[in-house]
């Protein structure tokens, strides 16, 4: 009975390695498109994409992807280890990073301030969460302060920086708005990486940022709004554009 769940995932690889015995060469499983995904979301984003070997779908707490400016001082985690593997197979256009409402873990965030240092030295999950979300927080004080004013992100280059309006229709909560905050900082952390810097400035790679709401709607950070703004069937080629 407790090996009930383990017998369905193996069963369920079984099939799967059978349906993708087509696939000849290596170039065929390289990844195209990269989500960074929180990994309360993980499941499913990997359910509704299930069929498609080019997306891979790489899971942190919270979706945060460690800044460049730690590599060196601390331990970065896979997430960034990861993202340059992608990278360098050649194959990679797009990376979204992927964030989503009722997000517990960036509730845990917001609440870690309250949380003494012994207590995140004794956690593997609160130290990392603390360590890498603490920018988000820095971030969403600071929006707190105006709400209506924009956010200013950093590109690839100091010189290049973009605003952005969090939630100009006082629509969300504050924890979602959170979240989408912290989707906005983990773009610039993911610019942060010489290693990406290159393919994003040609263009040959591209960044988006994507929100799902309660009821998993796909949100996509649009530079031109300077806001989210829900995909729709008619409007994803001018928010792709
Ligand atoms: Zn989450």
């Amino acid at each position: 009975m407790t090996h009930g769940v383990m017998k369905d995932i193996l069963r369920n690889l079984v099939g799967k390695l059978c349906s993708i015995q087509h696939l000849k060469t290596s170039q065929d499983l390289k990844p195209r498109v990269l989500i960074l995904a929180c990994v309360e979301a993980g499941r499913f984003l990997s359910s509704c994409l299930q069929s498609d070997v080019h997306t891979a779908v790489l899971c942190s707490p919270g979706n945060l992807i460690p800044h460049s400016k730690l590599y060196g001082k601390e331990v970065l985690g896979s997430e960034v280890a990861s993202l340059e593997w992608a990278c360098s197979q050649g194959s990679l256009k797009h990376v979204i990073v992927c964030g989503h409402s009722n997000c517990q873990i960036l509730d845990v965030l917001g609440r870690s301030q309250m949380q003494s240092a012994s207590n995140s030295r004794s956690s593997p999950f609160l130290s990392w969460l603390t360590q890498h979300g603490n920018s988000t927080l820095t971030r969403f004080e600071r929006y707190e302060m105006d709400r209506l004013q924009p956010v200013t992100f950093q590109g690839v280059s100091p010189k290049e920086l973009w605003d952005a309006y969090v939630d100009p229709q006082c629509y969300w909560t504050d924890q979602d708005q959170l979240s989408q905050v912290n989707v906005l900082q983990q773009l610039q952390n993911v610019s942060s990486h010489g290693f990406l810097k290159p393919q994003l400035k040609s263009g040959a790679l591209q960044l988006h940022g994507m929100w799902l709401d309660s009821r998993h709607l796909p949100y996509l950070f649009s530079k031109e709004h300077q806001q989210f703004v829900q995909v729709k069937d008619d409007n994803i080629d001018s928010l792709l554009k």
